[in-house]
């Protein structure tokens, strides 16, 4: 024990004050040896947002790289610093398993091959953190999460905004109620996408805008209501693209009802570049306007504190420095992988109704 930390317990003069401090302690002592991780999949968000966030992190640093392009883990072992004998493509996970500095993956592939990572990942006795969507179907989901206890290790999903202090303020007035509860929600989340990439494809995206772009204002409804929504009526908008979107929808609309009577009506879709949040309560409001989900300098205003600042950071350094320190302490964690499932199953209702044209009522059990 360093004398600082003994003379600063000595002085605490009492058992109670001692066990009132020791989580803070203990992630303080911690925190002097990072995590490895190892990054599953090299594309635009790896090699964009993470790697250069991982240059960042305090409490968990790149040592690994699993890809189908060797080159790419060369050029992510020189900027890291790592041994370019741990590039791994995805049929050595005996090797990621040997590999004993490494203690996360990090599945950054499509949604559609998620679940096959992961449950690969954990198979090599890893902890995992899982981008969003969690994956294309609640079954998959299930079958992620009971492959992380069987293994005794932790699943995260890659949601950056819980570490990002807007969206944390959200968090905050609905728990605290400052302005009473949220009551009417509206939000949109989108981009125009002309690309031929696997999010138009079904069976690597799982579905179109409401995967990769709706989840977010799904996310951003349930933090702001503090609660799961209890039914959804979802309608698909007609396509002005159909030669283009001929797997997945290219935009809908659809309303959220939660059981206290808050409503939340959203739009996604892939034909507009759009990001607003807006949530009303009694004695307030908080307000997004685009960037409201994305990386950086974020426009959120509420009623009390008007436009917020909390200046310049990563979120996906604040995300991936969080997550580690959780993991390695044993902390809990708010973005589980039971919270990508609850994701799964308003998804999951959401599609639901389009098909049959009527309200669908979510079950999480
Ligand atoms: P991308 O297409 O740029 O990268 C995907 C990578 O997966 C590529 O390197 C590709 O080669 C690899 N891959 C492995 N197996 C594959 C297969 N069978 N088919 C196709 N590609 C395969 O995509 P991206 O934008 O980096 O997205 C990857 C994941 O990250 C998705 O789940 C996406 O939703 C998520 N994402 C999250 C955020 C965020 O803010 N949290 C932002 C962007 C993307």
């Amino acid at each position: 024990m360093s004398p600082t930390r003994r003379s600063f317990l000595g002085s605490l003069g009492g058992l109670a004050a001692g066990y009132a401090l020791a989580p803070a302690l203990r992630a303080a002592e911690a925190s002097g040896k990072p995590l490895g991780l190892a990054l599953c999949g090299l594309g635009n968000y790896s090699n964009g947002e993470l790697s250069p966030a991982l240059l960042e992190t305090k409490n968990v640093k790149l040592v690994a790289a699993i890809t189908g392009t060797r080159e790419k883990g060369v050029k992510l072992a020189k900027l890291h610093g790592f041994d370019e004998a741990s590039i791994y493509s995805y049929d050595q996970w005996d090797k990621v398993a040997a590999n004993k500095a490494v203690d996360i993956v990090y599945v950054v592939t499509p949604p559609g091959i998620h679940a096959q990572n992961v449950v690969a990942a954990f198979g090599a006795g890893k902890h995992v953190i899982c981008e969003k969507p969690m994956a294309t179907s609640v079954a998959d989901c299930d079958a992620m999460i009971a492959a992380g206890k069987k293994a005794g290790k932790r699943l995260a999903i890659g949601y950056r905004l819980h570490f990002d202090p807007y969206h944390q303020e959200l968090v905050r007035l609905a728990k605290t109620q400052e302005f009473g509860p949220f009551m009417k929600i509206k939000t949109a989340n989108g981009f125009t996408l002309r690309r031929k990439v696997w999010r138009i494809e079904k069976k690597l995206a799982g579905g179109g805008a409401l995967m990769d772009m709706g989840i977010y204002s799904i996310h951003a409804c349930c933090m702001a209501t503090d609660a799961n929504p209890v039914s959804v009526t979802a309608k698909e908008l007609p396509k002005t693209q159909p030669e283009f979107f001929t797997e997945v929808e290219q935009a809908m609309e659809f309303r959220l009802e939660y059981a206290n009577g808050a409503v939340a009506d959203i739009w996604t879709g892939y034909d507009a570049n759009r990001a607003e949040f807006y949530a009303e309560a009694e004695k307030g409001w908080f307000k997004g306007e685009k960037p409201v989900f994305s990386y950086r300098k974020l426009n959120i205003w509420t009623s009390a504190k008007g436009k917020l600042d909390f200046g310049v950071f990563r979120q996906q350094q604040r995300h991936m420095d969080g997550v580690a320190a959780a993991f390695r302490d044993g902390q809990p964690l708010t973005c589980s992988g039971e919270l990508g499932r609850r994701d799964m199953v308003i998804i999951d209702g959401i599609y639901e109704s389009i098909r049959t044209g009527k309200k669908v009522e979510l079950k999480y059990a």
